[in-house]
């Protein structure tokens, strides 16, 4: 059985095709990937969902806000995408359960290690939301600390810009910028390439847990990385 955290930013669930914050076919597009993935079989899948569509803390600090305040409008913003996105994967006949690292009774349960474990066991999709429910932090970190913590075999960072990897520049910016098939943490330290938060890429490194950067928006592409075959680029 393949233990693995999808990291999925808050912007994937929004689209450029609607004005909405969380768009109901983007959403529905990514539940039917996961439940398609899953019905495979031998996946055990969570879910780090982030908050970005919604707020992130770092823009109203900029503005003038208390940093750990604006951060916790961020970490109840992943909670908001965090339904939106059971709603979805239950509606493609998968069961989900999510788990809140900031307590929330009525909304979602409380991350307990062991519970997490048990219902991934169970073949349920755990959603983590609320990040780890401490400011000063991305949902990269929380994204590959759970990772660690549940023991996954491995990070998949889900994106949704259309960069489908790591690049050597910015491919937006550089259309000469060239893809890695495969990098180190220490290149990507090195470098500064924007893959996650820095934070999230030492973590990974001290605790040997690889990562994929992959376009989750590519149909198909989800079951491809988690089959290990070479979309996007491999940091390990
Ligand atoms: N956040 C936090 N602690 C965490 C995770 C998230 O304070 O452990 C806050 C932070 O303000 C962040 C926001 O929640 O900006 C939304 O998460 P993120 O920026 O990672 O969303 P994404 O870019 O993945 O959509």
């Amino acid at each position: 059985m393949r233990r693995v955290v999808l990291k999925l930013s808050g912007e994937a669930l929004a689209s450029a095709a609607s004005d909405e914050t969380i768009d109901a076919t983007t959403v529905d597009f990514l539940a039917r990937e996961i439940a398609e993935a899953m019905d495979r079989g031998g996946l055990e899948l969570a879910v780090v969902v982030g908050g970005g569509n919604i707020w992130r803390g770092a823009t109203g600090a900029m503005a003038g806000m208390n940093r750990a305040n604006s951060d916790l409008m961020g970490m109840l913003g992943t909670v908001i995408n965090a339904l939106a996105l059971q709603d979805a994967i239950e509606s493609h006949g998968r069961a989900t359960r999510v788990m809140s690292a900031i307590g929330m009774d009525q909304v979602a349960e409380p991350y307990i290690r062991r519970r997490a474990v048990r219902h991934l066991e169970k073949g349920r999709v755990v959603i983590f939301a609320a990040g780890m429910g401490n400011p000063y932090f991305t949902t990269d970190t929380p994204a590959a600390q759970r990772a660690a913590e549940i023991e996954a075999a491995i990070v998949l960072k889900g994106t949704h810009g259309g960069v489908d990897g790591v690049y050597d520049h910015d491919p937006r910016t550089h259309p000469d910028a060239v893809k890695f098939t495969e990098i180190s943490f220490d290149e990507v330290i090195a470098k500064d390439l924007r893959v996650m938060d820095m934070t999230a890429i030492t973590f990974c490194k001290d605790n040997g847990l690889p990562l994929r950067v992959f376009d989750l928006m590519a149909e198909g592409n989800l079951g491809r990385a988690l089959d290990g075959e070479p979309v996007g680029t491999l940091v390990r």
